[in-house]
């Protein structure tokens, strides 16, 4: 591999750059220890110039007075036989902007946007509503966020004797202040009161049996329990997120938040800006300049001008008026709000009440996939190798399909590209909470609309059965009247009331490969009934139409569970013990 590969480096050189390099002698090495600027500029440098990018990084950085190097490494540079730390935050900072033009020259040198993909932060988001943390996970490429559980975390506890939800200005400064903060208090109310006498409820239906451990066991019946009542939980509850990205997802990011009709989400993305201004300030600089503003002001016009031009299309968004489309199951769905208001309580029971229509898939699927799993492999155009598909019989697609798919041992071995060929859109209207965890999904095309109590909402059958199903609906019923009262004058705002048992309807589209990591993931054991649900009927809609294409979904789980958590913690509980078993133990 490293015939025509050489190094040449002084002892000299090989000490000053030990410390940012993995190896100093083979063609494959990693950076280490160097702020994100320094390896954004290196890399791109890289891309035009025949050096080695060790040379380059002694040259060019190193070496460099105007690079700074040393003020910005901080101890690492100055003393390399020294313990790798990194220079406090503030020197860094300072070191960091004082060579900024340095490597803003050497980026913009570059030319291209896709530089600032070079360098990486995290960044940690506390306190948040769920309409910022949505609006933050809302990015696709180049975001990774991971956010504070409901089933693992109970939303009990209080600051300074409040709840934790956020107290969004607009209402708190208008004459809704006090109802707002009643109807939030109620729901928490509910959903700590609830906790106990469901947990025993939960606990009495499944009672330990001796496989399984007291640890799994608490665990497993606790998480039902969150789960199960996460409904009352207001979209203004407060939680935390944590978001790795590039620089590039980060500066368009900010750009979207600063579009955001919420002051909590236009304030998170000038702390945001500020935070990341300290870390890779060279790569999100431009979301703050005019040309960030102008794109953030074109992003919110437009919207705000495509709801007008809507509403003058299509009139008020008044279920009322449209009625929505029965469901197989009979639902009531459709009744207005208002309507449901009258008649005082809660449209939908149990967790079926979700509901998936395949609204749009291509008749020429199966030609298109067949045809794109052998286009690699020959030397005819796709319209050719599409023709001679069309005149194979199904046995012989099918035949074509599996040998592609080959024998998968787990929902990891995953169809290859061909099976982005074709496209499902799915209609869904569902909880909340359902919509929570699929929005996570990012290698698709999701839409949602406004988080409302419009389309009413689901109680879990099993609180019906524990006899807990009224103050659950008490506390939901009051929240909705609150969400209509605000919104009358606060729209935007009145959002933040809308708890996670309440419906809305969002847009999935998605391809074929998508459809099996979504499928075979959000139906498996241990995720939450909610979803499992709308993720099994993805199967049955994609099955009725393609067949053969799903036939090799052999991962998606079509079971209901009592006890979702309880395999998973077993499992663990076994890991756990052979870790215990091996690994000595402190003792405290
Ligand atoms: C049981 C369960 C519990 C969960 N609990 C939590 C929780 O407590 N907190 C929480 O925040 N989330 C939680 N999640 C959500 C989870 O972290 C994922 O965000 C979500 O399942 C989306 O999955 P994905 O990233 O595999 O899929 P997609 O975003 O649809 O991506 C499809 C595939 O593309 C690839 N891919 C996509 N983006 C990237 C990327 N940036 N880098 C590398 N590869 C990428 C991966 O191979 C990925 O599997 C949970 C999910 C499940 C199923």
């Amino acid at each position: 591999m490293a015939d025509f590969w050489e190094e040449s480096l002084t002892e000299q050189e090989g000490c000053l750059l030990q410390p940012f390099i993995t190896n100093l002698d083979r063609p494959v090495f990693g950076l280490r220890n160097l702020p994100e600027v320094v390896k954004g500029a290196l890399f791109s440098r890289y891309s035009r110039s025949d050096k080695s990018l060790r040379r380059i990084l002694i040259d060019e950085f190193i070496k460099a007075p105007e690079a700074s190097f040393a003020n910005i490494v901080g101890e690492v540079a100055n003393n390399n036989t020294a313990p790798l730390v990194s220079p406090p935050i503030e020197e860094s900072g300072v070191a960091i902007q004082r060579a900024m033009s340095f490597y803003d020259r050497v980026l913009i040198g570059y030319g291209d946007d896709s530089v600032a993909e070079l360098g990486g932060a995290h960044i940690a988001c506390e306190g948040i509503s769920n309409i910022a943390a949505k609006a933050l996970e809302n990015s696709r490429l180049g975001i990774s966020p991971l956010e504070k559980s409901t089933r693992y975390v109970p939303f009990t506890r209080k600051i300074n004797g409040r709840y934790r939800y956020y107290r969004e200005s607009s209402i708190m400064a208008s004459s809704h202040a006090e109802r707002y903060e009643a109807t939030l208090d109620h729901l928490f109310d509910t959903y700590t009161a609830l906790i106990d006498p469901l947990l025993n409820w939960v606990q009495a239906r499944t009672p330990r049996d001796t496989t399984t451990s007291e640890r799994a066991y608490n665990n497993a019946t606790k998480a039902k329990t969150l789960d199960l009542l996460r409904g009352l939980l207001p979209m203004a509850t407060l939680t935390n997120v944590g978001l790795f990205g590039n620089g590039r997802a980060f500066e368009y990011l900010l750009v979207k938040l600063a579009a955001s009709p919420h002051e909590e989400v236009r304030a998170l993305g000038i702390s945001m800006q500020q935070e990341l201004d300290q870390i890779i300030p060279s790569f999100v600089k431009r979301a703050k300049t005019e040309r960030g503003a102008q794109y953030a002001q074109y992003l919110r016009t437009n919207c705000e001008r495509t709801e007008l031009l809507a509403q003058k299309l299509l009139g008020q968004s008044d279920p009322a008026s449209t009625p929505d489309t029965p469901t197989p199951g009979g639902s009531t769905e459709g009744t207005s709000a208002r309507n449901w208001l009258l008649n005082g309580g809660d449209l939908h029971t149990g967790v079926s009440s979700s509901t998936v229509q395949l609204v749009e898939y291509d008749p020429d699927a199966e030609v298109k996939v067949v045809a794109a799993i052998l286009y690699p492999h020959t030397d005819l155009t796709f319209e050719q190798i599409k023709e001679y598909v069309t005149g194979l019989s199904t046995t012989e697609r099918v035949e074509i399909i599996s040998t592609y798919v080959g024998e998968r041992e787990s929902r990891f071995h995953r169809p290859g590209r061909a099976f982005e060929e074709t496209y499902y859109t799915f209609d869904i209207l569902a909880d909340l909470g359902a919509y929570r965890d699929l929005h996570r999904h990012r290698v698709l095309t999701q839409e949602r609309q406004h988080y409302s109590v419009r389309h009413g909402y689901v109680v879990p059958i099993e609180l019906e059965e524990a006899n807990l199903a009224q103050p659950y609906r008490k506390a939901l019923d009051y929240a909705a009247e609150t969400t209509e009262l605000i919104s009358l004058d606060l729209p935007d705002a009145a959002q933040y009331v809308v708890p996670f048992a309440y419906r809305m309807r969002w847009r999935i589209k998605l391809n074929l490969r998508e459809a099996y990591h979504l499928v075979e993931l959000r139906s498996s054991r241990q995720g939450h009934p909610s979803y499992r649900i709308i993720a099994q009927e993805m199967h049955r809609q994609i099955s009725a139409v393609h067949p053969t294409l799903v036939a090799n979904m052999h991962f998606v789980d079509l079971n209901d569970y009592t006890l979702e958590r309880l395999a998973a913690e077993n499992a663990y509980s076994k890991r756990a013990m052979i870790l215990e078993r091996d690994i000595p133990q402190r003792k405290e």
